[in-house]
């Protein structure tokens, strides 16, 4: 037994991060157990958006058909590969049941609820500590090639005021004039300023170096094996280092929470959806706002430090290999909407594991079956958008029991 420890968490990436942030300020002792180095998972290569106004769940009506005929006409970002893998089938299967107006209205709320409670909580963290990130509040830009998807899109702005998330529209020659570097054959955009970027890697960093100073204990190259179970307890954890003991224990380890369900009797319906960046040095011509590229479904990010183009959603279960089409792809969609050369230094081709769930809401909260365990996973395309809301909550559980926000839309009970 290496040491009694009040909290262990099982994750060392952004969610990992934020809990353990808000369990130290209410001095717990706080250990994480990573299997590879902290910020290695999703949390690292991807575009940075704090994306408030990302409401809308991703199984929303007509998107099967609408995607289905982007992957005929090899447009579509998201790709499945032919395999027979039940648990994968199952997943799609029930993402496709959840493609309706009534999901998408009380999924809309619920994570307007958690992001909003983010945004609040991201704004006290960057006021009170200073993390050194790139951060800025500049709002998002989307970019629409074809007219007909920028005219529609009115209909998901309406959508959004519902929430007092809206955007406003520009015409060409108003996107023009705030940023020259978007081609000038662009339909249309919507400016949302709702949303935030930073640089998640170097948030990361700073992060955890501010939660070692507090007193976190980081326990890197230490894989979770699995778990010591007395009656409805965990008495402890078994990883390649050896056992850890701790009161409580908090589950945030992304795509691969779903691989320890077994042990636990977990229903976690985790997926990995792998994405894929591009990193590169600052181009002399960049767009200063991030921008959306509607029809390419990917992200371009500028930082002072640096540019990113990040997405595609891809099904391929557990594997970091990198797909240089996929990659290619990237700078190709860019260049259909960016003035940016692209051929400046590459600093990093970069792949990681989106934790997808099949509703698109994260899974936070107790498993009823076991007395000291807390899941903290799922959070899909939005996990560094959803940190603090996510780390407050899971913190307001274990401390007095009363998070501030709802969560029963996002508890593991309900699979
Ligand atoms: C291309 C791309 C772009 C994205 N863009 C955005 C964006 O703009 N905005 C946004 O909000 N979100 C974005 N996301 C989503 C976001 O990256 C994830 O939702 C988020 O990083 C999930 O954080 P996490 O801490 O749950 O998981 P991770 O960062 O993956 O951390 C989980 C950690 O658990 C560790 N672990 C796993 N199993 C074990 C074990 N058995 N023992 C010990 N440790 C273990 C892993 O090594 C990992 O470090 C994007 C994702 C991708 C792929």
């Amino acid at each position: 037994m290496k040491s009694n420890q009040d909290i262990i968490i099982v994750g060392g990436g952004i969610i990992g991060l934020a809990c353990a942030h808000y369990l130290l300020k209410q001095n717990k002792s706080v250990r994480i157990i990573e299997q590879d180095k902290i910020g290695s998972g999703a949390s690292h290569g991807n575009c940075g958006l704090l994306h408030f106004s990302g409401i809308i769940p991703l199984c929303a009506p007509g998107v099967v058909s609408h995607e289905f005929f982007r992957v005929i006409r090899g447009t579509s970002p998201l790709y499945i590969k032919p395999q027979f893998d039940i648990k994968l089938f199952h997943w799609l299967y029930k993402f496709a049941g959840y493609c309706n107006a009534k999901h998408m209205n009380a999924a809309a709320k619920a994570k307007n609820q958690i992001l909003s409670y983010s945004l609040e909580l991201f704004e006290t963290l960057f006021s009170s500590i200073d993390l050194n990130c790139d951060f800025e509040k500049k709002g998002l830009l989307t970019l629409f090639k074809n007219q007909s998807y920028f005219d529609k899109y009115a209909k998901t702005n309406a959508f959004l005021e519902k929430f007092n998330m809206g955007g406003r529209p520009l015409t060409p020659s108003q996107i023009q004039d705030i940023e020259p570097a978007i081609k000038d054959d662009i339909a249309g955009a919507w400016l949302n300023p709702h949303d935030w970027h930073l640089r998640p890697e170097k948030l990361i960093e700073a992060w955890k170096k501010k939660l070692i100073q507090k007193g976190l204990i980081i326990e890197e190259k230490t894989k979770l094996i699995d778990f010591n179970i007395q009656k409805k307890k965990i008495a402890g954890v078994n990883t390649i280092k050896g056992r850890f003991k701790a009161d409580a224990y908090i589950i945030a380890s992304g795509a691969w929470a779903a691989k320890i369900k077994e042990q636990l009797n977990l229903k976690c319906p985790v997926q990995p959806g792998k994405g894929y960046s591009i990193t590169m040095e600052q181009p002399d011509i960049a767009p200063t706002i991030p921008c959306l590229l509607y029809e390419r479904n990917m992200v371009a990010t500028p930082w002072t430090s640096g540019f990113r183009l990040g997405g595609t959603m891809e099904f391929s279960g557990y594997n970091d290999t990198l797909n240089k089409k996929r990659l290619a792809k990237l700078i190709f969609g860019a260049k259909e909407y960016l003035n940016t050369t692209m051929d400046q230094p590459i600093v990093e081709e970069w792949t990681g594991l989106r934790p997808m769930t099949f509703d698109d809401l994260p899974i936070i909260g107790p498993v009823s079956h076991m007395d000291n365990l807390i899941l903290a996973t799922g959070h899909g395309m939005l996990g560094i958008t959803m940190a603090t809301g996510t780390g407050k909550a899971v913190c307001d559980l274990l401390t007095n029991g009363k998070p501030s926000i709802d969560l029963t839309a996002f508890s593991p009970d309900r699979f």
